[in-house]
């Protein structure tokens, strides 16, 4: 069995701040959130390698794009220093079967909302408070051994009203001490990829060290792999399955001005 090979692509700046909010995000993420969950997202059927914003070509050259079945994607506070080539790469790269992992803050990166084609705006409250999720669609891969409901003691709130496309399948909902609600995990299909949102993971909580929701990364990341890939998706235009018998009334006349780009 060929490994699933994920990148875990993450901004990494709030790790590296100095100061003691920085200090307080490394004794959860001593070396970033990236290198936490390549460890401990580790499994057989993974092959899994980091990248982050500040390396050459910001993580993610074209043999690294190239090589990636499954793309994590932690982003915050430099959404906008991705650079447009970059974000039209990965776009090309999920339309023909690259899966791709939003997590928390990446609501609001680049490459998310170009992928939605909704503004991606949410509401949201640094309080500290009391999270509840809820397994919303129980059968479906992502949710396998994730307990019906499940909570996290103290997290960001992220809240409705979440501008997202309608044709997003929920699989996880979550209610806050502070009375918000929130479609904390929703999955997606674009051409031939597919994309899993999963809003858990504000730097300042430990998170990522939770059991379950490493399950729920785990089984978002065998989800998203793709089955076969297009290898070039301009293929030629295929001969039509049935034959064509009617006239085209235009036969006989120049049509050309009508193909031009
Ligand atoms: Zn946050």
């Amino acid at each position: 069995m060929s490994k699933i090979r994920v990148a875990i692509w993450n901004e990494y700046r709030h790790e590296r701040e100095a100061g003691p909010v920085g200090e307080y995000i490394r004794q959860f993420y001593p070396h970033g959130i990236h290198r936490y969950l390549a460890e401990h997202l580790a499994a057989e059927d993974l092959s899994i390698r980091t990248a982050s914003l500040d390396e050459p070509d910001q993580g993610l050259d074209d043999e690294r794009l190239q090589s990636t079945d499954v793309l994590v994607w932690w982003g915050h506070c430099a959404h906008e220093e991705v650079k447009e080539e970059l974000v039209e790469k990965i776009r090309q790269r999920i339309l023909a079967g690259m899966g791709l992992i939003v997590l928390h803050s990446g609501h609001y990166s680049r490459i998310f909302r170009r992928m939605m084609g909704t503004a991606c705006r949410l509401r949201w409250r640094e309080a500290g408070e009391r999270e509840r999720l809820w397994t919303v669609a129980p059968a479906h891969p992502i949710a396998q051994s994730v307990p019906e409901t499940f909570v996290i003691p103290n997290h960001e709130m992220y809240g409705e009203p979440f501008d997202l496309p309608q044709d997003g399948r929920i699989i996880f909902m979550s209610w806050f001490e502070g009375g918000n609600v929130f479609r904390s995990g929703v999955a997606f299909e674009r051409d031939r990829g597919r994309i899993f949102y999963f809003s858990p993971g504000h730097e300042t909580f430990p998170v990522y060290h939770d059991k379950v929701i490493q399950q729920i990364l785990k089984n978002a990341i065998r989800w998203a792999a793709p089955e076969n890939y297009v290898p070039d998706r301009i293929t030629p235009q295929p001969d039509p399955p049935e034959p064509i018998r009617t006239e085209n009334p235009l036969k006989g006349l120049d049509t050309s001005f009508l193909h031009k780009a």
